[in-house]
């Protein structure tokens, strides 16, 4: 594994990381200032502040970073992305600038690998400009979503068109107002090979029978303007062209969808860490008591050892996982892929932990984005798939490797 960044990755570390100083870092409290602070989704607006974040980005050529297709993105490999997301980390805000937010980066990458030329010419392209939003609905409420085959919501062929019946949740981004196109993971055919029952279609949010129940509150915060939100299919009708590549796919595209949406997540995860240890060791330089820097007391050098340590750690870890994607592909990095699915975002709970008690009571404020990076990397422990079942396939890996070594394969 090359340990360095190319000539072009460094140069667009270097633009992002002046671009997250000059722009977003300063634009955190005015940005949350600009939110509705309601929790009736219909009262949500993309602040202003947002869209002349997002047009200073684009016309800085910083957009779209996540794409390798040079046509659409910036053509970075997954590893130099890699990078620019741990810089979009440092708070929830900054991957929206980019054009690089989940769940539309994902999106994004199901309609380019998978949409035909209309799905592309139609929602892919508002997509890549930033235009309109989208969200993912896959989970239900009333089977455990962390199995994808086991999802009960329908998608049934009906003539020209397709019936598309059943309750999601947690589908992240659908309440936000530039909300305009869902890709929606329906049962159709409960006959076939498991992996084989399942659909992917694209219904329009304004599609007669889909109705937003409710936004849900990730510990208390409803993560506004995107939200996650539940929502009813009734007896919604999409024309067939709206099927994802074609009938039985859905599983296989949920598969490729989530690959680099992983070391995304982990990457932004690890930025969090790092902006919480600067944090944590301004603060303990400037913050006195008991006649001493909090840095002079107690175990606290040992605590920010220990999280330069856990994050340099995750991070080789994360860009070799991006490193085997890039070199010799998604399947065969699967072991790696879990196994920075579990180890970066415990990490960065770990970190944002020390750093929000080093903060004391403000720690648990929203004066520092400590306590809603903290927030984001729990929920990362779930969302994309729980720890458990990223366990499951690096043992599943680790098993066969070891059975192969025996000659017991
Ligand atoms: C903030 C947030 C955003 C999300 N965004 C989206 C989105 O945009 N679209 C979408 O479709 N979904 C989204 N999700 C849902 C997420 O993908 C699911 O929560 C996840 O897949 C787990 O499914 P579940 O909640 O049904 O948990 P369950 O499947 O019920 O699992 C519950 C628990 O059981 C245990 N468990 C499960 N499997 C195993 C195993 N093999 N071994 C041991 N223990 C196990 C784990 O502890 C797990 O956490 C989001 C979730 C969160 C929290």
């Amino acid at each position: 594994m090359d340990f360095g960044y190319s000539p072009r990755a460094k140069e667009y570390i270097e633009r992002v990381k002046a671009f997250m100083r000059d722009h977003v870092i300063p634009a955190e409290e005015a940005y949350h200032a600009q939110m509705s602070g309601s929790p009736d989704w219909r009262q949500w607006r993309q602040p202003a502040l947002m869209e002349d974040l997002k047009a200073k980005a684009k016309a800085a050529g910083l957009w779209n970073l996540f794409l390798p297709d040079p046509h659409h993105g910036a053509g970075l490999k997954v590893v130099e992305y890699a990078a620019l997301a741990e810089l979009m980390g440092y708070n929830t805000m900054a991957a929206e600038v980019f054009n690089c937010n989940a769940p539309d980066t994902g999106n994004m990458e199901v309609l380019h690998m998978y949409g035909s030329p209309a799905q592309q010419d139609r929602w892919l392209k508002p997509l890549l400009a930033g235009e309109i939003r989208s969200a993912f609905c896959m989970t239900e409420p009333d089977v455990a979503s962390s199995d994808a085959t086991n999802m009960e919501a329908t998608a049934v062929p009906d003539g020209d068109e397709v019936v598309v019946n059943g309750r999601k949740w947690f589908s992240s981004g659908i309440g936000h107002p530039n909300c305009k196109i869902l890709i929606f993971m329906g049962l159709t055919d409960p006959t076939a090979e498991r992996h084989k029952r399942h659909s992917m279609i694209l219904v329009p949010l304004d599609t007669p029978g889909v109705k937003i129940e409710r936004m849900l509150p990730a510990f208390g915060v409803y993560d506004e303007p995107f939200g996650h939100g539940e929502v009813t299919f009734d007896q919604v009708r999409v024309p067939k062209e709206n099927i994802i590549a074609g009938l039985g796919r859905g599983f296989e595209i949920a598969q490729g969808r989530l690959g680099p949406g992983r070391i995304h997540h982990c990457m932004r995860a690890i930025g969090g860490a790092e902006r919480a240890l600067a944090l944590m060791c301004e603060r303990g330089d400037k913050r006195v008591a008991f006649g001493k820097t909090l840095n002079q007391l107690g175990g606290n050098v040992d605590v920010i050892a220990n999280a330069r340590m856990a994050i340099e750690q995750a991070r080789l870890l994360t860009l070799k996982a991006a490193w085997m994607m890039d070199t010799v592909g998604v399947k065969a990095a699967m072991s790696e892929i879990s196994q920075i699915k579990v180890v970066a975002p415990n990490m960065a709970q770990v970190v944002l932990d020390a750093a929000i008690q080093m903060h004391g009571a403000q720690g648990v404020t929203l004066d520092t984005p400590l306590s809603t990076l903290a927030a984001y990397v729990r929920t990362v422990r779930l969302a994309d798939g729980p720890d458990e079942v990223h366990r499951k396939v690096v043992a599943k890996f680790e098993l066969a490797r070891q059975r192969a070594a025996r000659g017991e394969a």
